[in-house]
């Protein structure tokens, strides 16, 4: 049994844009979108733009962050509990994304407090998964993002899947201009849908999208999109560009929500 998820492409500006360039910058994506299409747009700005970027994009795009702590409050010098990201306006938080990882040392155990806490302070969680250039090399794609996934999901409240995103980043794809070839990712979003059935029962299985990111293009998304277990995608560098990115989500294809 399946359920319905909607289309979901994702910008994730990283540590990049100063407040001065976030109204224009929706101002363009409104105009270029006049209102078409019902894929779910989000917006990932640094934590100071948050506010500016919930006021500027209005009903165009959800605006989430980047990071969060997975304490409410406390003696933790840096960091941003949800419930400040929510105050802010934020809907999703990304959780585990692979510079995170690589740059910060997050495990699979912060990611899964991370993931815990968001849903309790009501937002959702959008978890990162994707394995490196020798794990893939190695044979081990598949084992290392079934790792991630279940550790991250491990202890999920019972109606945590009701917000859960994933998307799946192959590391050697992110920011390298090397995409997955559309069917290396179909195949991993395959088994990614395969596990979370096992984790999640095949009912709430079925209602969480599973995204593609990793060099996400203007030229590359509709090929990419139409894979019948892609459901969206997480964009970095492209989505710096109002218009490159409007002209990615117009690439998503226009059916209904897949069931
Ligand atoms: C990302 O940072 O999530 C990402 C997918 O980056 P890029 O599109 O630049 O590869």
């Amino acid at each position: 049994m399946s359920g319905i998820r909607p289309v979901v492409v994702a910008a994730n500006w990283k540590m990049h844009k100063t407040g001065p360039e976030v109204e224009p910058y929706f101002a363009i994506f409104r105009r270029i979108r006049q209102g078409r299409g019902s894929e779910r747009v989000v917006v990932f700005p640094p934590f100071p733009l948050l506010e500016l970027a919930v006021r500027a994009a209005g009903e165009v795009a959800e605006i989430g962050a980047q990071n969060c702590h997975w304490e409410p409050s406390g003696p933790f010098t840096g960091e941003v509990s949800v419930s400040m990201l929510a105050a802010a306006g934020a809907r999703l938080v990304l959780v585990g994304h692979s510079e995170r990882r690589q740059l910060f040392g997050e495990t699979d155990e912060d990611c899964a407090r991370k993931v815990r806490a968001v849903l309790a302070g009501g937002l959702s969680p959008m978890l990162c998964v994707g394995e490196t250039i020798e794990e893939r090399d190695a044979g081990r794609q598949r084992t290392v993002v079934i790792r991630q996934l279940t550790r991250a999901l491990d202890d999920l409240p019972a109606d945590g899947s009701e917000r859960l995103l994933i998307a799946y980043e192959p590391v050697w794809a992110i920011g390298t201009g090397r995409t997955a070839s559309p069917e290396d990712a179909q195949t991993m979003h395959a088994a990614i849908r395969e596990t979370l059935r096992t984790v999640l029962g095949a009912r709430r299985s079925g209602c969480v999208p599973i995204l593609y990111g990793g060099s996400v293009k203007p030229e590359n998304a509709a090929e990419l999109l139409a894979r019948p277990d892609i459901d969206g995608a997480l964009v970095g560098g492209a989505s710096l560009s109002p218009e490159a990115f409007a002209s990615i989500v117009a690439a998503s294809p226009r059916r209904q929500d897949r069931a």
